[in-house]
């Protein structure tokens, strides 16, 4: 039996003292399309390490979704569960640096004010819009609701809905009918 060798049977590589191109399946460094990220937070939630993280200041109307490559395993769940598409696992690894502030992504988003009082809101102005758009086929009474529970503040929400129908502000029933 005679075996078939390779002329030149490479098994090991001059990494890393010559560059070495990654694997085309590598899940590496996840990235952020701040373009993309409406805030919703699902990626805050699925990450197994808490690496990702979001945190809503009211006094400057923003919420700030942060990923901080020091504690990331690279296991893409954020990937996986982001809906907008708005995370990108890149090919990236070799994270090394002397700083360790090269290692966050910030993602920063407006908050939405609420349409009677103007104070922020928890959820982010592209919650809102995708909310509604999302909310558009139902009928609408449900649709109605739904709007003013997200387009009203927890203060407001809480006066307007808590009252019968019959008594419920009319200016503000004007500023969240469907
Ligand atoms: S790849 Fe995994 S560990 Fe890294 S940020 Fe995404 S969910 Fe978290
Ligand atoms: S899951 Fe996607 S849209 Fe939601 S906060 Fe994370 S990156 Fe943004």
């Amino acid at each position: 039996m005679s075996y078939e060798i390779p002329h030149r049977w490479i098994v090991t590589f001059r990494y890393p003292l010559e560059p070495l191109p990654p694997p085309k399946e590598l899940r590496g460094r996840p990235i952020i399309d701040p373009n993309l990220c409406i805030g919703c937070g699902a990626c805050v939630r699925a990450c197994p390490p808490n690496a990702i993280t979001e945190e809503i200041d009211i006094s400057k109307g923003i919420k700030v979704v942060k990923i901080f490559y020091g504690r990331c395993i690279f296991c893409g769940r954020c990937w996986e569960v982001c809906p907008e598409g708005a995370i990108r696992l890149s090919n990236e690894f070799e994270l090394a640096t002397p700083n360790k502030d090269d290692l966050i992504q910030y993602v920063v988003l407006p908050l939405h004010k609420c349409v009677n009082c103007g104070k922020p809101t928890e959820f982010t102005e592209r919650q809102v819009v995708r909310v509604l758009t999302m909310i558009q086929e139902l009928p609408i009474e449900r649709r109605e609701e739904l709007r003013s529970k997200i387009l009203l503040c927890r203060e407001c929400k809480a006066s307007f809905l808590s009252k019968p129908m019959e008594l419920r502000g009319s200016e503000v029933y004007e500023k969240v009918k469907a």
